[in-house]
Protein backbone atom coordinates (compact mmCIF):
# COMPACT_ATOMS: atom_id res chain seq x y z
CA UNK A 1 0.00 0.00 0.00
CA UNK A 2 0.59 3.85 -0.73
CA UNK A 3 0.15 7.10 -0.07
CA UNK A 4 0.96 10.23 -1.51
CA UNK A 5 0.63 12.99 1.40
CA UNK A 6 1.91 16.82 0.85
CA UNK A 7 2.52 18.60 4.14
CA UNK A 8 3.96 22.15 3.14
CA UNK A 9 5.99 22.21 0.79
CA UNK A 10 7.07 17.95 0.62
CA UNK A 11 5.50 15.73 -0.66
CA UNK A 12 5.99 12.13 0.96
CA UNK A 13 5.37 8.86 -0.52
CA UNK A 14 3.81 6.49 2.32
CA UNK A 15 4.53 2.85 2.23
CA UNK A 16 3.31 0.36 4.61
CA UNK A 17 2.49 -3.55 4.84
CA UNK A 18 -0.93 -2.74 6.61
CA UNK A 19 -3.16 0.40 7.22
CA UNK A 20 -1.67 0.20 10.86
CA UNK A 21 1.49 0.43 9.21
CA UNK A 22 0.68 3.49 7.13
CA UNK A 23 -0.97 5.48 9.98
CA UNK A 24 2.30 4.86 12.57
CA UNK A 25 4.40 6.18 9.04
CA UNK A 26 1.84 8.97 8.65
CA UNK A 27 2.25 10.07 12.43
CA UNK A 28 5.86 9.60 12.55
CA UNK A 29 6.27 12.19 9.81
CA UNK A 30 3.47 14.13 10.26
CA UNK A 31 4.91 14.90 14.10
CA UNK A 32 8.46 15.68 12.44
CA UNK A 33 7.73 17.71 9.25
CA UNK A 34 4.49 19.24 10.57
CA UNK A 35 5.66 22.26 11.52
CA UNK A 36 5.71 24.62 8.40
CA UNK A 37 6.46 27.88 10.49
CA UNK A 38 8.71 28.91 12.72
CA UNK A 39 7.28 29.05 15.80
CA UNK A 40 8.94 32.36 17.40
CA UNK A 41 8.84 34.65 14.20
CA UNK A 42 5.85 32.77 11.61
CA UNK A 43 8.03 32.67 8.91
CA UNK A 44 7.87 29.66 6.26
CA UNK A 45 11.60 30.32 5.61
CA UNK A 46 12.38 27.44 7.38
CA UNK A 47 14.97 24.24 6.51
CA UNK A 48 15.45 21.01 8.05
CA UNK A 49 19.57 20.76 9.55
CA UNK A 50 21.37 18.00 10.40
CA UNK A 51 24.83 18.29 12.41
CA UNK A 52 27.31 16.11 13.95
CA UNK A 53 29.09 16.83 16.93
CA UNK A 54 31.45 14.22 18.46
CA UNK A 55 29.73 11.13 17.00
CA UNK A 56 26.58 12.02 17.88
CA UNK A 57 24.15 13.53 15.40
CA UNK A 58 21.64 16.11 15.56
CA UNK A 59 18.82 16.86 13.76
CA UNK A 60 16.80 20.43 13.95
CA UNK A 61 14.59 22.46 12.29
CA UNK A 62 16.33 25.88 11.79
CA UNK A 63 14.34 29.28 10.94
CA UNK A 64 16.38 30.85 7.90
CA UNK A 65 14.65 34.35 8.84
CA UNK A 66 15.33 35.10 13.12
CA UNK A 67 17.28 31.55 13.45
CA UNK A 68 15.24 30.03 16.20
CA UNK A 69 15.38 26.21 16.22
CA UNK A 70 13.06 23.48 16.95
CA UNK A 71 15.39 20.25 17.79
CA UNK A 72 14.64 16.89 17.78
CA UNK A 73 14.85 13.42 19.84
CA UNK A 74 15.95 10.26 18.44
CA UNK A 75 13.47 7.13 19.72
CA UNK A 76 15.48 4.78 21.19
CA UNK A 77 13.54 2.04 19.21
CA UNK A 78 13.12 2.57 15.41
CA UNK A 79 15.20 5.33 13.53
CA UNK A 80 12.47 8.39 14.63
CA UNK A 81 12.58 11.36 15.52
CA UNK A 82 10.01 13.56 17.74
CA UNK A 83 10.36 17.60 18.71
CA UNK A 84 11.72 18.69 21.51
CA UNK A 85 8.01 20.58 23.03
CA UNK A 86 8.79 19.87 26.43
CA UNK A 87 11.32 20.99 28.97
CA UNK A 88 13.87 18.57 31.17
CA UNK A 89 10.59 19.06 33.86
CA UNK A 90 7.90 17.83 31.35
CA UNK A 91 6.13 21.95 30.89
CA UNK A 92 5.69 22.32 27.83
CA UNK A 93 8.15 25.20 26.15
CA UNK A 94 6.97 28.55 24.69
CA UNK A 95 6.85 28.89 20.69
CA UNK A 96 5.94 25.14 20.87
CA UNK A 97 9.64 24.83 21.46
CA UNK A 98 10.94 26.92 18.91
CA UNK A 99 13.96 28.57 20.77
CA UNK A 100 15.80 31.61 20.08
CA UNK A 101 20.03 31.60 20.56
CA UNK A 102 20.55 34.11 22.60
CA UNK A 103 23.95 36.11 22.48
CA UNK A 104 25.74 36.06 25.88
CA UNK A 105 24.68 39.78 26.15
CA UNK A 106 21.10 39.06 25.97
CA UNK A 107 21.15 35.73 28.28
CA UNK A 108 19.72 36.76 31.90
CA UNK A 109 22.18 36.26 34.77
CA UNK A 110 21.37 33.01 36.22
CA UNK A 111 19.71 33.02 39.55
CA UNK A 112 21.95 33.11 41.97
CA UNK A 113 22.10 30.26 44.32
CA UNK A 114 20.68 31.28 47.92
CA UNK A 115 23.50 30.79 50.35
CA UNK A 116 23.67 27.30 51.82
CA UNK A 117 22.81 27.47 55.23
CA UNK A 118 25.24 25.67 57.48
CA UNK A 119 24.23 24.31 60.40
CA UNK A 120 27.08 22.58 62.11
CA UNK A 121 26.86 20.78 65.53
CA UNK A 122 29.20 20.48 67.44
CA UNK A 123 29.43 17.78 69.90
CA UNK A 124 31.97 18.20 72.96
ZN1 LIG B 1 11.79 32.58 12.90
Amino acid sequence: MKIVKHIGSYTFEIEGKSIKDMWKNLSDISEVFGDQQCGACKSENISPVHRVVDDNDFYEMRCNDCYAKLSYGQHKKGDTLFPHRKDKDGNYKKNAGWEKYNKPADVDQPAQAPPQKQTKKLNF
